[in-house]
């Protein structure tokens, strides 16, 4: 028989009991291992391999041997596993007192963790910790396809400009703006549920923004943007668009405060600390990893009712199914 897929409510429960106990999953393994179960099987061990919860008992540690917690064996396919399997925590040989550590951190802290602090605090080598840095914002990664904006609520788009992009290739012509050679990062944000969707894009020409705006926004959305040409077209995709100007020092519309890109420029200003003061550089096959970073962290803010605890559930909550490898020995750790 299969067992039915863990609810949010259930985890919240097992969440709860285990904080009661002064976070013994932070330094002791075996309720790390029995903290992570509760998550990911509230209602008891899944065989990872053939899907079945009967029979499933967990295998005394030989002391002779290596103690592998969590382990156990499924009497149905007769196959050994543990909650590692499956999830960004397969393939490491990390305890999972740090794996929680560095999850808790990299979510309390709004502008991220550098891997050397991750190195410092949690004693592991550099590379560990940026490869474990890069699973958890794999975690992070919300995966969410509805459109923003539904019910004819309100979205802001605007982009911004980071470090250097080695793709691109302007033209010899004193026209090109000095954005040109930058990292792009086109950012949405809905305004009713204050989430935030970024994407990185090689080029900001109509044509290039077009699939991500239409895919990404509901047509009953009123757009809000900055004054720049490429939206004035897309804005016709939509029930309304309005803009304001900032080449003219208009933020806000004044007779209407509710047309702003105040809204994503906060996101940006973020965004930018956390990049410029922690991160300092980061390498263009990488940033989108960076950016579920910041979207996960603002669309699971404070200011929506979201603390670190919170934050922290909701990461661990993506780690099930996003078993991401480093395997190919060119990708060496860079911020
Ligand atoms: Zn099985």
């Amino acid at each position: 028989m299969r067992c039915a897929a863990f609810s949010f409510d259930s985890f919240i429960t097992a969440w709860g009991d285990y904080t009661l106990c002064k976070r013994g999953y932070f330094h002791d393994e075996a309720a790390a291992f029995a903290f992570v179960e509760g998550i990911i099987w509230p209602q008891g061990p899944v065989c990872p391999h053939c899907g079945g919860c009967d029979r499933i008992n967990a295998i005394k540690p030989n002391p002779e041997k290596r103690v592998r917690f969590g382990l156990k064996h499924c009497g149905q396919c007769r196959k050994q596993f543990t909650v590692r399997m499956g999830t960004i925590f397969e393939e490491s040989k990390l305890p999972m007192t740090k794996w929680l550590q560095a999850i808790f951190l990299m979510c309390s802290s709004k502008k991220g963790v550098s891997a050397h602090q991750l190195h410092r605090t949690l004693e592991t080598t550099y590379k560990t910790a940026w490869f474990l840095a890069h699973r958890i914002r794999e975690a992070m990664r919300s995966g969410e396809l509805a459109p923003f904006g539904g019910n004819g609520g309100d979205v802001s788009a605007d982009e911004t400009f980071i470090g250097r992009d080695p793709d691109a290739r302007p033209t010899p012509s004193h026209a090109n703006p000095s954005w040109v050679e930058k990292m792009k990062v086109l950012t949405l944000v809905d305004h009713s549920t204050g989430r935030a969707r970024s994407f990185v894009v090689d080029t900001l020409s109509k044509a290039g923004i077009a699939p991500i705006l239409r895919a990404n926004i509901a047509h009953e959305t009123r757009l809000l943007t900055d004054e720049a040409p490429r939206y004035i077209t897309h804005g016709r995709m939509f029930a309304d668009h309005q803009s304001v100007n900032h080449a003219k020092d208009e933020y806000v519309r004044r007779d209407d405060p509710t047309i702003t890109t105040n809204t994503v420029e906060a996101y940006f200003s973020i965004f930018k600390r956390g990049m410029k003061g922690v991160y300092q550089h980061c390498a263009k096959k990488h940033l989108h990893r960076y950016m579920a970073e910041f979207d996960f962290r603002y669309s699971n803010r404070m200011a929506l009712g979201v603390d670190d605890q919170k934050r922290a559930q909701r990461a661990l909550l993506g780690v099930v199914g996003k078993r991401l490898t480093y395997r190919r020995t060119y990708e060496q750790p860079q911020a």
